[in-house]
């Protein structure tokens, strides 16, 4: 049984000059906190302030992995609740060695019934979520529409300021995506990468992105979650928790706000495959791990999202995105590094492709065995400097 406990304060309002946030103080065994989850002026209306929902998720992870029960001086809907303790956390716990077998006590509360029924999705204007918006924007594939894109502050930014970074993804969005489909767009604002700093984003993604939605449950009626791994991929995994959103998604919604997780039914290549006749994606996608990035950028993700466009025969499109010369002139580096990474799950898809079509060059086999034996090289040298630093 647990020895300690995590407390949960009744819901309170808290108002800055352009924001509104709920707020709970969090007593993690005498260490006090408070946990805000907030939105602009126009959309604070729909803030649920009723209950604690939204706060037992961002709460979770750390109470499974620290091994204490959390105790919740407000209601948390009936079903959430259930969800939790009776499937959720048994089943965590006994698939992750990590996660202890707690318990959310707390009083059950009905459903709420007020919700202005909007249909949502995450938006950074990467592969995934543009994918959704491609999909969910067409009446004729879903039987939902969505109706908001959202821009959620909950630790997938890294480093650097908050404010400035939700500012910048808003403005991008509201000059380009937003123009092209009407879709309405609003941030959420939280403090919870700041609170929980011992934890690492993508082992909690998925429990900090469904606070974000239960935050808003008057307004949410469904809600999108764009993954990045085929549904088939599915497993446990205590790096990353997207892995069981398949699992995890049912079970952290409620009657009134039901989360999806999507674009896992197909391999990425293969969304990217559609997104190449999108005519938003081909002015307005952004793989890159940077906010800022010019069109010749090297990161993983958008030197393998110009591989696979590449072997898509699809790159051309894009020239509003990357810069082509760039790609034209250095074609053998980039087949070379889909060469060297190609265990690395979106590379490999792209060079299976390549290889496929007989696109690989001698010139990129060359260089491919060059940067190998040069990361060979750095390697050792980082064993014998850990050793000698182990010996210390
Ligand atoms: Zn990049």
């Amino acid at each position: 049984m647990p020895a300690e406990i995590i407390s949960l304060g009744i819901p309170y309002i808290e108002q800055t000059d352009n924001r509104v946030y709920v707020c709970s103080d969090v007593n993690d065994n005498g260490n006090e906190y408070v946990i805000r989850i907030g939105t602009s002026i126009e959309y604070a209306k729909y803030l649920v302030d009723d209950r604690l929902d939204s706060f037992v998720v961002a709460l979770l992870p750390k109470a499974m992995r620290e091994n204490r029960d959390i105790r919740c001086l407000a209601p948390v809907s009936g079903d959430l609740l259930y969800q939790i303790n009776e499937y959720l956390i048994p089943v965590c716990s006994s698939k992750m060695e990590e996660y202890h077998p707690v318990r959310v006590e707390a009083e059950a509360a009905g459903n709420l019934t007020e919700c202005a029924g909007a249909a949502a999705t995450g938006y950074s204007g990467g592969v995934d979520s543009m994918h959704t918006v491609m999909n969910m924007t067409d009446a004729g594939k879903s039987p939902f529409k969505l109706t908001h894109l959202v821009i959620a502050n909950c630790g997938a930014y890294e480093g650097g300021n908050d404010e400035e970074k939700l500012r910048f993804f808003t403005e991008k969005a509201l000059g380009g995506i937003v123009n092209d489909t009407s879709l309405d767009l609003l941030q959420i604002d939280t403090n919870l990468h700041k609170v929980h700093k011992d934890e690492i984003y993508l082992s909690v993604i998925s429990y900090r992105l469904s606070a974000c939605v239960l935050a808003l449950q008057k307004l949410f009626s469904v809600y999108f979650i764009s993954t990045t791994y085929e549904f088939a991929k599915f497993s446990f995994d205590i790096s990353d928790s997207a892995y069981a959103d398949l699992f995890l998604l049912p079970y952290l919604s409620t009657k009134t706000t039901k989360l999806y997780s999507t674009g896992g039914q197909k391999p990425r290549i293969e969304k990217l495959m559609e997104l190449s006749d999108y005519a938003p994606a081909r002015k307005y996608l952004h793989p890159c791990i940077y906010t800022k990035r010019s069109t010749d950028c090297r990161c993983i993700k958008c030197c393998f999202t110009k591989v696979a466009l590449y072997a898509l025969g699809k790159l051309d499109g894009f020239g509003e995105i990357f810069d082509l010369e760039e790609f034209e002139k250095n074609k053998d580096w980039y087949i070379a590094q889909a060469i060297v990474n190609r265990n690395i799950i979106h590379y490999g898809e792209g060079y299976a492709l390549l290889k496929e079509k007989g696109l690989i060059t001698g010139k990129a086999e060359q260089m491919a065995r060059m940067i190998s034996a040069a990361q060979k090289v750095a390697d050792k040298h980082k064993d014998v400097i850990s050793g000698m630093n182990g010996g210390q």
